[in-house]
């Protein structure tokens, strides 16, 4: 391709300059024929770069990126390029928080699973505890009904199944607790009972 071939007015560098397509196109330009321009005019081209104006890529000698020697052009794409690496960065920063909150999340759950199955366990503990106490209460009063507090040992004995039935579900070893406790109960009435008729039958005869 000759030099002198495809020249258009660039408005943006007041020159006239070099057209190409794609920024290949230029950079091909620029190692086939550099020498060669070089050689006839004294000015070697280095370097390729888009221009906004002409919508495509010129050629150039100026090798170093100098701000100050720079086209409007390259100062806006610049500028351009600039901002799109801080919001490319913003977008990474963004993508790494998210990612760590999604982290801290997954650990809180499981912290928090963790202390409901300790709270289970500790309950689990508690009723097998209280039930545990309701029986050896149930021996004691069968091996000694007569006890003078049989009742009030008795009804300790509910109030306790009251509080082992609001932890955790109901178990089979708590519906037979309370099965037995209420037997005894249901014997304990019985007896009363008939002591009172006796009573009122010694009343009677007298
Ligand atoms: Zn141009």
């Amino acid at each position: 391709m000759k030099p002198t071939k495809n020249k258009f007015y660039c408005k943006d560098s007041g020159q006239s300059k070099m057209l190409f397509e794609t920024e290949k196109k230029a950079n091909n330009f620029i190692k086939f024929n550099s020498d060669e321009i070089e050689a006839e005019t004294g000015y070697k081209p280095v370097r390729s770069y888009y221009c906004m104006y002409c919508d495509g890529w010129h050629v150039t000698s100026q090798a170093e990126f100098d701000a100050g020697k720079w086209s409007r052009t390259e100062r806006v794409i610049n500028l351009y390029r600039q901002d799109q690496e801080k919001i490319a960065i913003e977008r990474e920063k963004e993508k790494a928080e998210r990612k760590k909150a999604t982290e801290i999340a997954k650990i809180k759950a499981k912290e928090k699973e963790k202390i409901e199955k300790e709270k289970v366990t500790k309950n689990q503990k508690i009723k097998t505890d209280i039930l545990g106490n309701i029986e050896k209460t149930i021996k004691t009063l069968k091996t000694n009904g007569k006890r003078a507090d049989y009742i009030e040992v008795l009804n300790r004995a509910f109030e306790e199944l009251n509080i082992a039935k609001q932890i955790l579900g109901s178990s089979k070893k708590q519906k037979q607790i309370e099965n037995q406790l209420n037997i005894l109960r249901h014997r304990f009435r019985k007896k009363m009972e008939q002591l009172q008729y006796k009573e009122w039958f010694e009343k009677q005869k007298k």
